[in-house]
Parts: C-alpha cells; structure tokens; sequence
C-alpha cells in the first residue's frame, strides 16, 4: 500500500476513535452526573419491554452505574488510545446492540427520548437512529484498524490513565447520588420559572396526554387510566405518562398539583403564589427514606411560623400517604401528581423544592436538608436562597477541567517526556552499541591452535588434511591458524596451501642467522610458507627463560621477515590473587612490542593467557576474561590510540573448550582464542571455530 494511502487510512481510524471517544464521554459523563435519572430511564425500557418485574428496584441505580462507568472507561481509553482490543470489542457490542434498538425506538416511538446522553442532549428518536449508525460505522473502522490506533500514553503509564479515571467516574457518581446531581439539564433546574417553562409558543398546538398507573394486586401488575383507576384493594406501582396527540410539547407538561383533601387543581394558585412554597417530593412515598422526617417536620413548623407554604406531593396512593402521616407525623397537606415530573423534579424521594412565583429557588436531596440552625430567621436572611445554580453545567465543567482533563494531562505530559527522555538515551545507548559491534565486527577474528611439543609428522599431517576437508565442507566464520612444531611447517603449510588455514611457528629465534646450533631464524620460518609466529608463550618464558628483552627481538626480527607475530601475555596464579593481573599484563605489553610503530603494530594479535588456565582444565570467567582484555585494549589505545586498539585483535587462551567457547567469544573484547589441548583433535577444534557461527 502507498505511504499516502496508509496516511489517510491512519486519519479515517484517527477521526473515528476520537469521535467515538468523545461520543462514550459525553454519554458516560452524562449519565455518571445523574444517576438516578439514568436509573429511571433504565427502568423505562424495561417496563415498556415487561421485563421490570424481573428487576429488584435496588438494582437499578447499580445497573445505572454500571453503564455510565462502561461508556466512560470505554471513552477514556478510546481516547488515550489504550486497551484498544476491549474498547474496539466493547464499542462494537454496545452499538451493534444501541442501533436496532433505537431504530425500534424510532418506528414504534414507545419512549420519546432515548437517553443516551441523559438530559443533557435530548434528540428525537429518529435523530439518536442517525447518530447510531454513523457510530456504528466509526466503531467498524476502528475495529479493522484497532491495531493501527496510535496510543497517546506508553504502555507502563496506561494503567494511571485506567485508574485516575475509574476513580473519577467512580467518586463522580457516588456524589451525584447521595447528594444531588452537579450539573442539572432538567427543566427544573435551580432559577428556571416552570411557568414559562409549560409555555407554547404561539402558532403552536398542544399536544394531549394520558397518565397510565401500573398497579400490582396479588402479585399482578395492570395499568390503568384515571377513567378506571382500581379501588384501594390495588397498589400502586409507578405511573407515567403518554402523548395520545401531536403537538409542541413544551419541557414541562405535567406540573398539575392535585390537592388530595378536596381534589382541587391548586397547580395556578402555587405557581403564582408570591411568597415562598416548600414542596416536599417524594413519587413513590413506599419507598422515600424516613430518616430525615424530624427535619422535614421542623420545616414544615418553620413554614407555619414565617407564613410559607408546605405540601408533600407524591404519586403514591391514599394508603401510602396515610401510612406516611402515621409514620412520620406529618401533618402537612398533600398533593398528587404524575410520579415521572417528580422524579425529574428533584433526584432524590424524598427531596425538596423551594418555589416563589413558579420560580425554582432552591432544591435539596434528602441528604442534604435544611438543618434547625435555618429555621431561626425569615428566609431571605439565610443563604438557603442564595444560590447561584442556574447554569445546566453548574460546577460539571469545574470538576470535569480540573479534576479530570487537567490531571490526565498532566500525566499524559509527564509520561510523554520522560519517554523522550528513555528514548534519546535508547537511541544514544543503541547508537553506542552498534558503533562497538561494528568495530567488533571489523576487527579481525581468529581461533588459532597451539600443538606443542605433540604429534609427529605424520600424524600432524593427517590432523591438517582432516583439518582442512572439516572446513572446506563448511567454511568457519573466523580466521583459522594452527601453530605447529617446526618440522611440520613446510609440508603442513604446503598441504594448507590453498585453503583457509593458515599456518604458524610456535617460536623462532632472537637472532638473524649464523652459529646458533638447533635455532631456527624468522626468515626459515617465513620460508616455509607460515604466515605467524606465536611469541611469548607462558611455557617459553618459564622454560626457556625468554625474557621481555629476548621476547622484544624475536617480535622485531619475526615483523622484520613479513611474519604476523601472536603475542601471548598473562599472569600466573599467585600474581592474580595478588590483583596484580593487570600490572602484568601491562608490563609485558611495554617490555616487548609496545617500542613498534603504528604500522608495525597492525600484525600483531595480542593472546591475553593467564598462565594458571593453561592445561588445567580452570577457565576464567568469561566477566573475568572481557575485564582483563578491555583493560588490554585500553593500554593499547594509550600508545597507538582509540582505532588502532579496536582494529587490534585479542585472543583468549587457557583451558578454552567447544563447551566455554560461544560465552567467551560473545564479550565485546574477546576476538577469538589460541587454543591448546583441544586443538588437537579436528572435532573439538572445528568446535570451537563453530562458537563464531
Ligand atoms: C596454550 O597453551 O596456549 C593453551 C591455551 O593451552 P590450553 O588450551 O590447553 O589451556
């Protein structure tokens, strides 16, 4: 696919999570607000579809928050970009479940607002079908391309995201339903006038309605009308109500206050009253808490004693309203009304609803009551009326900016440097680590052998030509030498001719030529076709006495023939306990070729031995090897400089097997091995060649 359309396809995901995101906020934040509201809503679609009966009342609030919770965590991490399987699966659930839904809602209209983003937004049925399936179409997208979906927040940090949020949405909802919801979208919000509020507009018609009631006796629920309404043998279960003609429905279209004592319509004379009426609401006074019923009764003195009115107003039926009176005291008159404005009225049974003119001046859920100290001065003197909640978001848009989107985005922030700040230091680190593979790489690398004092000549020359048929069947990944005896070199180094070993003296002398009786010189070794010499070695300096002075002439006249000379340094057992390694090591170093030119120096392979690994079966550590040869590294840098010590190859010797080989050779300092023991046999040497593979 081309780099534009890949773009495009990324914005088309891009656009359409974000629209989601907001979509299952805005819905989530809405009904979280509200949850009683969202839990009547829920209690609608299940009566509509018969299925309440099936529901305990209590649950209803928890299914409410449940949904709230889903489309806020669902939006929140659509939005982050985060858990992008579940969101995508969620989201798709949801809508594939919301579309056909509302489009029942839409042909068969038994609920007028769906309640999708509770009373915030109130679309018409077939508007909320319209969204949905744009929704659905954006959630397919996002389902195909979930896996594109950027994340705005590292995958360490997302859990802060999921947490901060489910705590939010959480404490968010858990204050909106013990006190009262912050943000009230309702036509009875605090300062808004239910007179102008039941208003139509002129040229407009008004629509008709019915109340139905829902009525349960033995057991059966039946509905009725106020033309049938049962006898007190039936209880009273909810009631609602129904648009039976087209028409301008204005917000509030059933505020009709019934005085139950004598059945007058009092809704004019309350509404029009001049000075203050407490209403206290309660649809379903079976149900209402009793626990605040002294305060409500100290109010209710209070009114008596300032002239204000006070009247219950409920749904419920004579039996529920004597039994209150009987429970509680009360001895204030009651009003009927349609239990669905209640419960739009005021989120709480029972709660509190100050008018003056029609005018809301204050509400109060059961929670937060009025308390005595009030009830000691006129009204207007007390900050009961002194309320500045008019605005539909009240405080919502505080708690959502500061509470939410300002810490979100401080996390985001934070996560988002400090991950730029991981990254550079990655890339440095990478950049670091690639530049020593590199030189490592470049570097050359060599498995050489040491024979020793061992095989004759035949038996050399049968462990070469196997030597060579093993590599020419599978060419090895390092330069391979085998250093042998002297009487070997010329046949061996004839039989290697053509191959990819090269051959190697394990000594020569300290002298150019002449009366050296049983020497052999650099330029004999050179003559044979050997391409090194190994130099050095721990078992010449013992045995032989070769000092660094010896040592310094044998490199000088070996280099001087054409010779590559590998030089063996390393302490014995008791100068590494003593920690004196690297002095020794040192020392060597300048004692015998540290004096050579740069160009001299690039033929030289350094054998890092230390002298209590050979032949005894003790390795050192693979930590303890890299050590020791960076240390080597960094003396060379000293003398010939940083690239001439990373082109310098330096080899591991000691006890080196098949087994110890890969681990060895892996360090960054370690360009391969001089190998004793095992290179006497074909096999354990191709071994350890195969460590490079
Ligand atoms: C050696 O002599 O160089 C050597 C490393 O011997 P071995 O591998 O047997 O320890």
């Amino acid at each position: 696919m081309s780099n534009w359309s890949e773009r495009l396809k990324q914005v088309c995901i891009l656009s359409a999570r974000l629209v989601l995101a907001i979509a299952f906020l805005f819905s989530g934040i809405t009904k979280a607000v509200d949850p009683w509201g969202t839990a009547f809503k829920i209690q609608d679609y299940l009566i509509h579809f018969g299925l309440n009966q099936l529901v305990p009342f209590w649950l209803y609030p928890y299914m409410a928050m449940a949904l709230a919770g889903l489309e806020f965590y669902v939006g929140l991490c659509l939005m982050w970009g985060i858990r992008r399987y579940f969101t995508a699966l969620v989201s798709l659930a949801i809508m594939l479940v919301m579309t056909p839904l509302t489009l029942w809602l839409a042909i068969a209209n038994p609920i007028a607002d769906c309640g999708c983003f509770g009373d915030a937004l109130v679309l018409s049925n077939w508007a909320t079908f319209g969204k949905n399936v744009f929704l659905l179409l954006c959630v397919l997208l996002l389902w195909r391309g979930r896996r594109l979906a950027t994340r705005f927040i590292s995958e360490n940090t997302q859990w802060l995201i999921s947490v901060y949020g489910l705590l939010f949405v959480l404490l968010l909802m858990g204050h909106c339903m013990y006190h009262l919801p912050i943000a009230d979208f309702r036509p009875y919000r605090i300062g808004n006038n239910i007179t102008e509020q039941m208003e139509i507009p002129e040229g407009e018609t008004a629509p008709e309605f019915d109340t139905r009631f829902v009525m349960e006796k033995d057991g059966k629920q039946q509905e009725f009308t106020l033309d049938n309404y049962p006898d007190s043998t039936w209880q009273f279960v909810d009631s609602y109500t129904v648009q039976t003609s087209e028409g301008y429905v204005p917000p509030v279209h059933d505020f009709i206050l019934e005085r139950v004592s004598d059945g007058e319509d009092i809704t004019d004379q309350v509404l029009t009253d001049e000075g203050y009426t407490f209403l206290l609401v309660a649809y379903d006074l079976t149900k209402a808490q009793q626990g605040t019923v002294d305060l409500v009764n100290e109010l209710y003195d209070y009114c008596n004693a300032y002239g204000y009115t006070f009247y219950g107003v409920t749904a419920s039926g004579d039996e529920a309203i004597e039994q209150w009176r009987y429970d509680t005291g009360a001895a204030y008159d009651f009003c009927r009304m349609d239990a669905i404005p209640l419960k739009t009225m005021v989120r709480s049974n029972p709660g509190i609803v100050l008018l003056k003119e029609g005018t809301v001046i204050n509400k109060w859920g059961s929670n937060d009551f009025p308390t005595e100290e009030y009830f000691r001065k006129p009204l207007e003197q007390t900050t009961l009326v002194d309320t500045d909640g008019s605005a539909p978001y009240g405080t919502l848009w505080k708690v959502v900016v500061f509470l939410l989107a300002v810490p979100l985005g401080l996390i985001t922030l934070l996560d988002r440097v400090w991950t730029g700040l991981l990254l550079i230091g990655k890339l440095r680190k990478k950049s670091k680590i690639s530049n020593l593979l590199k030189k490592k790489k470049m570097r050359k690398k060599i498995v050489a052998g040491n024979w020793k004092m061992n095989k004759n000549l035949q038996e050399g020359v049968a462990l070469a030509t196997e030597l060579k048929e093993v590599l020419a069947a599978d060419a090895p990944n390092c330069g391979v030498v085998i250093g042998t005896p002297f009487i070997h070199l010329a046949t061996v180094a004839e039989l290697l001719k053509d191959s990819v070993i090269a051959v190697s003296a394990e000594n020569c002398a300290n002298k150019e030529k002449g009366a050296y009786t049983g020497e052999v010189s650099a330029e004999m070794v050179k003559s044979t076709g050997a391409e090194y010499v190994i130099l050095g070695h721990s078992e010449r300096r013992e045995y032989y006495n070769e000092t660094p002075e010896i040592l310094k002439e044998k490199v000088d006249l070996a280099l001087a023939n054409g010779l590559k000379v590998i030089f063996c340094i390393g302490e014995s057992l008791a100068q590494r306990e003593a920690n004196e390694q690297e002095a020794v090591c040192k020392a060597e170093l300048a004692g015998s070729v540290f004096h050579l030119t740069a160009e001299q120096w690039k033929n030289i392979v350094i054998a890092y031995e230390p002298i209590w690994a050979i032949g005894t079966g003790k390795t050192a550590t693979a930590e303890q090897a890299e050590e020791i040869h960076a240390y080597i590294r960094s003396c060379v840098a000293e003398v010939y400089g940083a690239e001439a010590a990373d082109d310098t190859t330096i080899l591991y010797g000691g006890s080196c097997k098949a087994s110890n080989a890969p681990e060895l050779f892996a360090k960054a300092d370690i360009d391969g091995g001089l190998i004793g023991g095992a290179s006497l046999k074909a096999a354990d040497f191709k071994g350890i060649i195969d460590a490079f593979k």
